[in-house]
């Protein structure tokens, strides 16, 4: 009998999650039936759509997130013992799936970590390749700015901007992320949001303003981000960070008018929407590791015990790069 543990949601998030809303369980698992196959845990995700989701989740209910798994046990030929998948099964260390589970084998990643497939070579890395590239269509020596830009989409949104011949104004919370930006990822300019000159700084870094918008964090960053594009410009609108703890109740200046007059394009999106091209991303964002054009970091957290605290750490922007639990 294999005992899977799971964190449920115990009690409703108000502002940011405490370690107390998500209760660690036990759940004795049944012996496999023809075509199923026993998964456990080896990566887990933390992610900022685990805290703008929480009031779709029920009390009581498997915690929401994906994780890389391995395949310990099996009665499906088609998955046998020691295949690697990425599934979307919750917070849990051990889920019996069937063929129609919700996941995607992790292709060959050709010695790159395991881990990746939750980064830069899974649903973050996919979010910053179609929906920078597809919405905000750069060209080379047009200026981007990108916020979030220490996180697991931001840091690759940016580089990409690179890679594209792009200017690339980094925006993040803190002073070790811009360090990494400038020092290693070679972004031409760091803004720190939470520095009192911010918007001055901003209008100092974009003397030719901006023609591309990659927002992760909405808000009042976005109306200022806004002030400075240029006619035509295109803002492709991925995350709304600053409002996942306070359930969107914050106040940013109106953009309505700006967008008319610098005939400005937005538009939201769903990575999802681009799942037909799913390997095309992962495929592309190798090549740019193997390359050299693209580099990769990560704060791992040990323990499935402690995915709350990572959790809560990422939401509070403790995290440089991807942040992941190692089960
Ligand atoms: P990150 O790795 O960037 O981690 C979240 C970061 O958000 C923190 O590190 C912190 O960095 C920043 N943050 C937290 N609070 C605030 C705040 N009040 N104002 C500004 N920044 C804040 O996460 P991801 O890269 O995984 O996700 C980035 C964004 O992309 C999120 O908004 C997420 O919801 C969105 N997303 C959207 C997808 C889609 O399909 N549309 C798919 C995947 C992600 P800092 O130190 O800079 O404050």
């Amino acid at each position: 009998m294999v005992k899977a543990r799971k964190f449920v949601y115990h009690s409703p998030f108000d502002g940011l999650p405490k370690e107390t809303d998500l209760k660690l369980v036990e759940e004795e698992l049944p012996p496999l039936r023809d075509g199923e196959f026993l998964t456990k845990a080896v990566f887990l995700s933390v992610d900022p759509y685990m805290r703008s989701r929480a009031p779709g989740v029920d009390l009581g209910a498997t915690y929401i997130g994906s994780q890389v798994a391995k395949v310990i046990e099996s009665k499906n030929p088609e998955h046998p013992v020691g295949e690697h998948l990425v599934g979307r099964f919750g917070w849990r260390t051990h889920t019996i799936c069937d063929s129609n589970s919700d996941f995607w084998l992790v292709p060959d990643l050709e010695g790159l970590p395991l881990s990746y497939s939750l980064g830069v070579l899974g649903m973050p890395g996919n979010t910053a390749y179609f929906g920078f590239l597809e919405i905000c269509q750069p060209k080379p020596g047009q200026t981007v700015v990108v916020t979030g830009a220490g996180g697991a989409v931001g840091s690759i949104v940016g580089q990409i901007a690179r890679i594209k011949g792009c200017t690339v104004i980094a925006i993040a919370g803190s002073e070790e992320k811009g360090k990494w930006l400038i020092g290693d990822l070679k972004f031409d300019h760091f803004l720190n949001y939470k520095d009192v000159d911010f918007e001055t700084k901003l209008e100092g870094v974009t003397p030719n303003g901006v023609d591309c918008y990659f927002d992760n964090v909405g808000g009042e960053i976005a109306s200022i981000v806004l002030t400075r594009m240029n006619e035509f410009g295109r803002i492709s609108v991925c995350g709304a960070v600053s409002g996942y703890n306070n359930d969107f109740s914050i106040k940013a200046s109106p953009i309505q008018y700006l967008m008319i007059r610098k005939q400005l394009k937005m538009e939201g999106f769903n990575v999802y929407r681009w799942q037909e091209r799913w390997f095309e991303g992962i495929s592309q964002n190798m090549k740019w590791i193997q390359e050299g054009k693209l580099q990769y970091r990560e704060t791992l957290t040990e323990g499935f015990h402690n995915m709350v605290k990572a959790f809560i750490a990422m939401l509070e922007g403790r995290n440089v790069g991807k942040a992941v639990v190692k089960a």
